[in-house]
């Protein structure tokens, strides 16, 4: 199934919840992107769940909606984002 069949849950689902993409991050002149370790102040670095998840994007005007689009051109989204996997065994398939 595309990203783009999928409804709201399903494509919620896909999250790992492993909370890497709520770290900053560093572009270099040479476009190469560096993770650091510094979280946004909203996550949870214990249990890796944002804090407000509900009204993230009223409140941190710095946090991303993943859409179909973005995960496919985001370069700053970890490989190991269960939407970069996803988006590879699509196109695999
Ligand atoms: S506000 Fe956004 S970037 Fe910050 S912890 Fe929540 S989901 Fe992650
Ligand atoms: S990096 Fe991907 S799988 Fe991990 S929390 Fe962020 S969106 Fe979810």
């Amino acid at each position: 199934m595309s990203f783009e069949e999928l409804d709201k849950e399903q494509w919620e689902a896909i999250c790992e919840q492993c909370g890497l993409c709520c770290f900053e991050k560093i572009e270099d002149e040479r476009g190469r992107i560096f993770f650091t370790s510094t979280p946004c102040r909203y996550l949870d670095i214990e249990t890796r769940q944002c804090k407000i998840y509900e009204k993230r994007f009223k409140i941190c005007p710095e946090c991303v909606q993943l859409t179909p689009e973005l995960v496919q051109d985001l370069k700053w989204l970890h490989r190991s984002c269960g939407y970069k996997k996803a988006l590879r065994r699509q196109k695999e398939e």
